[in-house]
């Protein structure tokens, strides 16, 4: 009887070490080890946060102290030869390695309109001023044909001052390194009305990620000077549609009626 057990111990050790073998040459080196027991509650649970209220906006002097993180590269309120001079040969952000030259803004630094666009494509970058590629003619065309103004009297510049490589929307952090610049830029001229040009420009202006199509046409506020979203030129060119040419003729007609009825609120 005892004898008889010994010998199926035998055969069963014999199987288990014949199946470990099948195993190791599967690739099976190692049995997986067993499932550890959870871990009982090592950390207290998170407490909610308690809600917090939305950050005002700096004036623009103090706005720029962040960026420099030494004393104000302008006066308050700045020229805009101020705001060039500390931009300097840029290199802030990676934008500066494919630049030919940085695209800093035209037209009348006293301007009642100011148009913010997207950032520098290819013409731009060629020739160092905004909108003057096709976008641009369309922008000028609806400006000076449209509006009756002279490029020359309104102020356009762009959330990015250096061409994003392939013309792509600039990144978050490009158009953060850039926004003090552009503050400045809008602290100088002081327009009467702002014009973003598309979803980064509106959205960079207004703080917060916008829909343009739902948000255009309706009026905003960047520190107190009133915002009129539109859709960006190049938007328009690619949907060349009666609705979009209507909607951005009735957005610039409006922020021309605004700039012209605002000139008794203007403090200067
Ligand atoms: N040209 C610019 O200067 N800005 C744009 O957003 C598009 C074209």
């Amino acid at each position: 009887m005892e004898a008889g057990i010994a010998s199926e111990l035998r055969d069963l050790v014999a199987a288990a070490r014949g199946l470990v073998s099948e195993l190791v040459e599967e690739g099976f080196e190692t049995p997986p080890a067993p499932p550890e027991a959870a871990p009982v509650a090592v950390q207290p649970p998170v407490p909610p946060e308690p809600p917090r209220e939305a950050a005002p906006r700096p004036p623009v002097a103090s706005g720029v102290l962040g960026l420099f993180d030494e004393a104000p590269a302008w006066d308050d309120p700045p020229t805009l030869e101020a705001v060039r001079e500390a931009l300097g040969d840029c290199r802030r952000c990676r934008l500066c390695e494919g630049r030919t030259q940085i695209v800093f803004g035209d037209g009348d630094p006293e301007a009642d309109l100011m148009f913010v666009g997207e950032g520098p494509g290819a013409e731009e970058d060629r020739r160092g001023l905004p909108f003057v590629g096709r976008a641009g003619e369309l922008l000028t065309a609806m400006i000076e044909k449209g509006l009756g103004l002279a490029r020359r009297d309104v102020y356009i510049c762009n959330i990015v001052k250096c061409r994003p490589p392939g013309n792509r929307t600039p990144m978050p952090d490009e158009a953060r390194t850039c926004s003090p610049f552009l503050d400045g830029q809008i602290a100088a001229v002081r327009p009467r009305v702002l014009v973003a040009l598309g979803k980064p420009a509106a959205s960079l202006l207004l703080g917060r990620e916008v829909a343009i199509t739902r948000i255009r046409g309706t009026w905003q506020e960047y520190r107190g000077i009133p915002v009129m979203p539109t859709l960006h030129p190049a938007f328009v060119l690619r949907q060349y549609t009666p609705e979009n040419r209507r909607a951005v003729w009735d957005d610039l007609k409006a922020a021309l009626a605004r700039a012209r009825g605002g000139l008794e609120k203007r403090a200067d």
